[in-house]
């Protein structure tokens, strides 16, 4: 039987993907996952069509409905892309049966992502504006960040709830 398929923020594979240029690898969690699963990497940054390496972004505003502005210029503004993106990236992963994000991300960052008015952090508990997306539409979908699969043991909880996913999708 084919492998289930994850989506896996791109970063997280060593892709050369993230803001700063640098590669980071998490080649342990990686390869251990490709054992069970085929890996979708997904990054929305340069999707949207940001460069490598591209100048940081954070969230702003209003934490209930942040933008997306540069960290170091406010005037970069990708809110209305990044949103476009959500609403439409995600036709193309209604096969996945789960999905790695990366950490830390104002795209991807599933917890504990900061929204800042005026230089001063008002909220430290959101998500990145494509994590958010992600789980509102798929609430069920078994999601985790790289931080939650630091030990044996809750990488087996996670490749067990991404089975038991698709065991629900396909009965
Ligand atoms: S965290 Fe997300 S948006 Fe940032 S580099 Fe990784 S995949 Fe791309």
């Amino acid at each position: 039987m084919q492998k289930p398929i994850i989506a896996i923020s791109s970063c997280l594979l060593g892709q050369r993907v993230r803001y700063d240029g640098e590669i980071k690898s998490f080649a342990d969690i990686t390869q251990h996952l490709q054992q069970y699963f085929d890996l979708l990497p997904v990054c929305p940054e340069v999707e949207i069509g940001l460069g490598v390496p591209r100048p940081a972004v954070q969230l702003t505003g209003n934490p209930s409905h942040p933008r997306m502005t540069g960290r170091d210029n406010p005037e970069i503004d990708v809110t209305t892309a990044m949103r476009v993106y959500c609403a439409t990236k995600p036709q193309q992963l209604t096969n996945i049966c789960g999905y790695v994000f990366k950490s830390k991300s104002p795209s991807c960052g599933l917890k504990n992502i900061p929204v800042f008015n005026n230089g001063i952090v008002i909220d430290d508990n959101q998500r990145g504006l494509f994590a958010q997306r992600i789980t509102e539409l798929w609430p069920k979908l078994p999601v985790c960040d790289e931080t939650d699969l630091l030990t044996a043991q809750s990488r087996q909880q996670f490749i067990e709830r991404v089975l038991a996913y698709r065991k629900l999708l396909n009965p």
